[in-house]
């Protein structure tokens, strides 16, 4: 019998957050909810509150930490700030932190759990991104496990157990392709905020919705996939499988290859990662292949999605490169979410920023820090309407709507 655990979830008011306190609730024997936090959607905090009995929750946002503290009383402590953040993440009365920040804010909380001894459901692949090699040198220093919520790594972990990691001569990381998938590149151009946003398979955040309708999500997850399982970018490939059943592969000397499948349903890798490596039974809607007619699989096009190669491109670069990329691209998402840039200027930003990246090798935590900074400034201080991007096309899309 597991012994039971507390349990702090940062980002529990998200996509990931929601779908892992929905586990949550049919683990109860396993584990007990120590401590939640929010970036600003209070609303849904003080629910979870209500329902989980925290004894502490974290809200980014002051002003609405402060309205939060007025609502629940003596019912929990309400932090604010980023430090409450590293301090629910550090707290001693917690056993397993599951990250579900988005983007690089989730790197000092992540660094903090560890610092603390505590395992880590990393959801958050952006840490890994920036800072693969230290959090992971970081983790086996401590003792503590790591453990991918991502369902294309949570299909790797599942197919690794009980073999031998030298053995591996490929992983296949498996993508839907996105709701652009069979869009020439003319039309890219002109695809809206909603086309974007309405992913075929998977129901996400914003940022991961717009990552994965650019295949960035994809490149960021082959430099996870290299740090987490320590593996040289040559051995891993991308796939296109549509169906999204088949979450990924890995493949042996042998030629022998082992997938994972499951619906795509992300309370299923969210129990993997908490339970592993138990399997309990789970109320998840299971595959019935009666309803399946096929699964197929086709190389990426990455002239019409350029932000995979120059995942690739960074990877290659090494140092602050990926961390250079994932500041670009963050930036970009947020600027096309906001309707002030069209889809296809996503991935040239961020092929800008790796051009005139030199990296730093065995870049320090600070370092990596300072680039992003410098990274996002620099878009940020490029950006004007009379600047190189096609500003008036997004001007002239808006008006079209
Ligand atoms: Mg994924």
């Amino acid at each position: 019998m597991k012994k039971h655990r507390n349990i702090t979830l940062l980002g529990s008011t998200g996509s990931i957050g929601c779908s892992t306190l929905e586990v949550l609730s049919h683990l109860k024997e396993y584990f007990s909810v120590s401590s939640l936090s929010t970036n600003r959607n209070i609303d849904l905090l003080e629910e979870q509150i209500r329902r989980y009995r925290p004894k502490v929750v974290a809200v980014l946002n002051e002003e609405r930490s402060a309205e939060l503290r007025r609502r629940v009383g003596t019912l929990t402590d309400v932090l604010s700030g980023e430090n409450g953040l590293l301090e629910i993440a550090g707290r001693d009365d917690s056993d397993i932190v599951l990250n579900a920040l988005v983007g690089f804010s989730g790197l000092r909380p992540t660094l903090r759990a560890i610092e603390t001894g505590k395992d880590i459901a990393i959801a958050n692949k952006e840490t890994l991104v920036v800072a693969g090699d230290l959090v992971t040198r970081m983790a086996r220093e401590k003792g503590v496990r790591l453990l991918p919520v991502d369902s294309e790594h949570s299909a790797i972990l599942q197919c690794l157990q009980g073999e031998d990691y030298a053995s591996v001569t490929r992983l296949i990381i498996t993508a839907s392709g996105g709701p652009f998938l069979n869009y020439a590149t003319e039309r890219l151009q002109s695809v809206t905020v909603a086309d974007a946003l309405n992913h075929p398979t998977w129901k996400m955040g914003p940022k991961i919705t717009i990552d994965s309708a650019t295949l960035m999500n994809k490149g960021l997850e082959v430099i996870e996939a290299c740090r987490l399982f320590n593996l040289s970018p040559d051995k891993i490939q991308v796939l296109i499988h549509p169906q999204s059943i088949i979450h990924s592969l890995v493949e042996f000397g042998d030629g022998s290859i082992k997938a994972q499948l499951g619906m795509p349903d992300m309370r299923l890798p969210i129990q993997y990662a908490l339970m592993f490596p138990d399997r309990p039974s789970a109320p998840f809607k299971k595959i019935d292949f009666k309803t399946i007619d096929s699964l197929t699989f086709r190389e990426p096009d990455t002239t019409r999605f350029p932000c995979l190669p120059l995942a690739f491109e960074a990877l290659r670069m090494g140092g602050t490169a990926p961390a250079v990329l994932n500041a670009a691209n963050e930036v970009a998402v947020q600027l096309f979410l906001e309707e002030r840039i069209p889809f296809t200027a996503i991935a040239e930003i961020a092929g800008r920023a790796l051009d005139a990246h030199k990296p730093v090798d065995d870049c320090t935590l600070d370092q990596i820090i300072a680039h992003d900074r410098l990274t996002r400034n620099a878009i940020l201080h490029n950006f004007h309407p009379s600047a190189s991007l096609p500003y008036s096309n997004t001007v002239g899309q808006k008006a079209a709507l």
